[in-house]
């Protein structure tokens, strides 16, 4: 994804072509990068062809990623020349520079300095404090109405299939205060709907000891509950990604029945089978975990679970894929995203000693998975017809908008089909009657 945003008009100034690959943390990171460069007076190009440089933030996630990646340094390579490589993948260099010898530098993720550095040596800067207005609240990737907040970097887990911990260290969580403050600014500037992020969003706070911090007139706890409950304050939609299922996570449960946070749930749970998750050596208790979802669902019958699951796990028998698509049809999962286990470089499942499941048994096991998937979702969404829901508006059309209900996040899930007479705008919060479902949508009427 290329992110050419509208130039202006100070001819002098430097400008820079930026590729953002990889997931929503890598987006903020991007988002970041770019709000400095903006408050340097760097213009942001169009294309890579009329841009003074080109920055690329990688993706080092999966091999599949790492090619992708590759292929964008090197597509900027041909149309522009002057290349500096962040992200992900520059925590390994060697890869890129056999690839791609003449990138001008590779940073890590979130090494803002030294991408800047970076950029100041190839490009130099040409402040013009007059020129160079930044909105407070930064330079968003995402549409204006929504948008990631990060609340820590890195991850206390070593998930044998992950390589992140390595490339991007332990836990660090930023205080509540700066968190709140990020998202005040943001709910301010006219953004609806608040992504919280992170690797671990149910660990935030452990590093910092949950420490108190000043937001306002009160002091909040770095603890996941307590940010959960002060976002929910703020006045938009707050919706909860990549959290495990650890015992405290039962305490969000109310806030969502309160109204306060958003009835959703972003869990990778990646597995049932105890002897798979125990090789992925997976945090959270995965014990009774069943138990929980119901639990979770008699206080907040809407819930919307989304998770993302990996097939063909080194070990991964029959018995066991058998038994996530039993578990599936208990759990009644809303959303999901599969992946095929991928062998990533460096990661310590390479060095189990489990079985692998060859290529096409991975395809094969993908696929069933996501036909099963599908009549539940198909379900899931069925027992909506005949509901109003509350649908925030993405795409405006002519008569008929995109939008999101509740129970869906924007990029991964399904989406809301709107019939409206009246025009939409990007943002509205709209009642829509919903009057028929697919597998993956709902279609309805604005009321
Ligand atoms: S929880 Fe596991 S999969 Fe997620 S970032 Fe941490 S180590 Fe990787």
């Amino acid at each position: 994804m290329s992110f050419p945003l509208p130039a202006r008009t100070a001819p002098s100034a430097p400008r820079i072509s930026f590729v953002s690959l990889g997931c929503p943390k890598a987006l903020v990171d991007s988002e970041r990068i770019l709000t400095r460069l903006r408050a340097e007076g760097y213009e942001l190009a169009r294309s890579h062809a009329g841009a003074d440089a080109v920055i690329v933030n990688t993706c080092g996630f999966l091999d599949s990623a790492k090619a992708e990646s590759l292929d964008a340094i090197g597509a900027a390579l041909n149309e522009n020349g002057k290349v500096i490589v962040t992200g992900c993948m520059g925590a390994e260099p060697g890869s890129i520079r056999a690839a791609h010898p003449n990138v001008l530098a590779i940073t890590g993720p979130q090494a803002y300095e030294a991408v800047l550095e970076a950029v100041h040596e190839a490009v130099p800067p040409a402040h013009d404090p007059l020129l160079d207005l930044v909105p407070a609240q930064g330079i968003k990737l995402t549409p204006r109405h929504y948008a990631y907040v990060k609340i820590s970097e890195g991850c206390n887990n070593r998930c044998t299939f992950c390589i992140i911990p390595k490339l991007r260290g332990d836990l660090v969580s930023r205080p509540a205060a700066e968190v709140l403050r990020e998202a005040e600014r943001l709910v301010k500037a006219g953004v609806k709907e608040l992504l919280v992020i992170s690797q671990d969003t149910s660990a935030y706070g452990v590093d910092l000891r949950y420490a108190e911090s000043q937001f306002a007139d009160r002091a909040v706890r770095a603890k996941f509950i307590d940010l959960a409950r002060e976002l929910g304050q703020l006045g938009a939609w707050v919706r909860l990604h990549y959290v495990y299922p650890y015992p405290h996570v039962d305490e969000v449960i109310g806030l969502m029945s309160g109204g306060l946070v958003l009835p959703y749930l972003d869990i990778p749970f990646q597995h049932a089978s105890p002897s798979v998750l125990k090789a992925m050596r997976r945090p959270g208790n995965q014990e009774k975990t069943l138990d929980r979802i119901r639990a979770w669902r008699a206080a907040v019958p809407d819930l919307a679970i989304r998770s993302t699951f990996v097939v063909g796990f080194p070990g991964e028998t029959e018995e066991d894929f058998a038994l996530l698509l039993d578990w599936l049809s208990e759990a009644k999962i809303d959303r999901l995203g599969a992946f095929k286990y991928e062998p990533v470089a460096g990661a310590p499942a390479n060095d189990l000693g489990l079985p692998v499941v060859p290529d096409e048994v991975k395809a094969q096991r993908w696929h069933r998975l996501m036909a099963h998937q599908q009549r539940i979702s198909a379900k899931r969404l069925a027992s909506k017809v005949g509901r109003r829901l509350p649908v925030i508006i993405d795409t405006p059309g002519a008569s008929i908008s995109k939008g999101r209900s509740q129970f869906d996040a924007p990029e991964i899930d399904g989406v809301v089909h709107v019939t409206s007479r009246r025009p939409l705008r990007a943002g509205d919060i709209v009642s829509v009657k919903i009057e028929r479902a697919d597998a993956y949508d709902l279609h309805g009427v604005a009321v």
